[in-house]
């Protein structure tokens, strides 16, 4: 059964969202760094998809990096209509999860695994 739209709406936009305050992080070391440059979220977003996000990605830890492409990975699959899906397992991730995790990509079960075998 396919996701409820609304939920899937409500998602997409706690995705977007994170996408901004990921970007807008950057944007402030980078400001920072830079000491001008227009300002505004618009530009952000803009900036992300052109020749810029390399060097943006650079200034960012890590961390913020890895969580930045898990967004992008499940804003992907939403345009594939294939969002709500474990990677692993195929099964459908749970919605308090998803609503916890918007970006998860594994179920629960399989979530544990992996951090078992990790440990
Ligand atoms: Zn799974």
């Amino acid at each position: 059964m396919p996701m409820k739209a609304a939920l899937l709406e409500r998602l997409k936009q706690k995705l977007m969202v994170k996408r901004r305050e990921l970007l807008s992080g950057v944007r402030e070391q980078h400001a920072n760094s830079l000491e001008s440059g227009s300002d505004g979220i618009q530009d952000i977003a803009d900036q992300a998809t052109s020749a810029y996000t390399k060097e943006f990605l650079l200034s960012i830890g890590d961390a913020e990096r890895q969580l930045l492409k898990q967004v992008d990975v499940a804003l992907d699959k939403i345009r594939l209509k294939k969002y709500g899906q474990c990677e692993r397992c195929g099964e459908k991730i749970g919605e308090k999860r998803l609503q916890a995790l918007p970006f998860a990509r594994l179920c629960i079960a399989c979530q544990e695994e992996e951090e078992e075998r990790r440990t």
